[in-house]
């Protein structure tokens, strides 16, 4: 049954941020309009209806932790450099292409491992405590949001904290892979030169010719971090998984995602022929604009924040 939210365009002033985010973290996130009083008003009536909210997640949840995105206008890694992350093809066939790969998430994994969680990720977590989140799925594979405590959690895409052996299937620790490349590489040292959304980082081809990657230690197979390559798809299982939690919840409230990437996209198309109730709070536009109820523009820590989950 549709329920009565209000369908609505919000406009604001553009502004740009003058805001309490910590130098060097504010500049991954895109210029945004400030969020008008009746935006808020809006979401807050939508989070208060749903009692079974499902939460979708993506890049701009994390921008405010300082991990930049891919596609955000004139800061996203689209815009600020030629680089285009690994594609799946590309990590199996070739030993080169992978051992690129590892030679920069090494150098980055310092780093990228080490970004805490911001108040959106926390305000998720406590809207889940007080049973407010049925099910969260995010497309980021930071981490962040289990570094928060959220518990009813589907990492849609993996996470770079976790190595996946391409031969047995083992699943092991990235933080331990990190130790192994440092006993392999004693000696290898760079200057990293920017960490891009999936913890890698930017290095000469002479930079990693010299750069020794380890294999499974039970069985000699190839290590791919446990994260969905571009041109791979989401375990059919994990998909089924999210639309049985589709299916028990209420309503749809989508956190800092374009839905550009047809795998999180598919459960707006999901929600909208089951007629649930979808918001959708993002700067910018996104691909399920059109599918949603309420489309709130602004930071999603700042709005959340705002937000009781009464
Ligand atoms: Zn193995």
């Amino acid at each position: 049954m549709r329920l009565p939210w209000q369908i609505l365009s919000l406009h604001s002033a553009p502004v740009r941020w003058a805001s309490s985010v910590p130098a060097g973290v504010v500049s991954f996130v895109p210029v945004c309009s400030s969020t008008d009083p009746q935006s808020r008003e809006l979401l807050q009536d939508f989070v208060s209806r749903s009692t079974r909210l499902l939460v979708i997640t993506g890049a701009g949840l994390s921008t405010e932790s300082g991990i930049p995105d891919y596609r955000s206008e004139g800061v996203g890694l689209y815009a600020r450099t030629d680089r285009r992350p690994m594609q799946h093809v590309e990590f199996l066939r070739s030993a080169k292409s992978r051992q690129r790969y590892w030679a920069r998430n090494f150098v980055g994994w310092p780093q990228f491992s080490s970004h805490q969680p911001n108040s959106a990720h926390r305000v998720l977590q406590r809207w889940e405590e007080r049973g407010k989140v049925h099910w969260l799925v995010t497309q980021n594979v930071d981490a962040l949001h289990s570094k928060a405590g959220q518990k009813k959690l589907t990492e849609l895409h993996g996470c770079a904290h976790r190595v996946m052996c391409l031969g047995c299937g083992g699943i092991t620790a990235r933080e331990e892979l990190q130790k192994r490349f440092i006993a392999l590489n004693p000696d290898w040292s760079v200057q990293a030169g920017g960490v891009a959304p999936d913890g890698d980082v930017f290095l000469e081809d002479e930079q990693v010719l010299h750069f020794r990657v380890p294999s499974c230690e039970e069985c000699g197979g190839i290590l791919k971090p446990e994260v969905t390559f571009f041109g791979d798809t989401v375990n059919k299982a994990t998909v089924q998984f999210v639309h049985d939690r589709l299916a028990e919840s209420d309503a749809v409230l989508v956190v800092g995602s374009s839905l550009q990437v047809y795998s999180g996209y598919r459960f707006l198309l999901a929600a909208n022929d089951r007629k649930m109730p979808v918001a959708i709070l993002n700067i910018g536009s996104t691909r399920a604009d059109h599918l949603a109820q309420l489309k709130v523009s602004g930071r999603c820590g700042e709005v959340l924040s705002d937000i009781q989950p009464l």
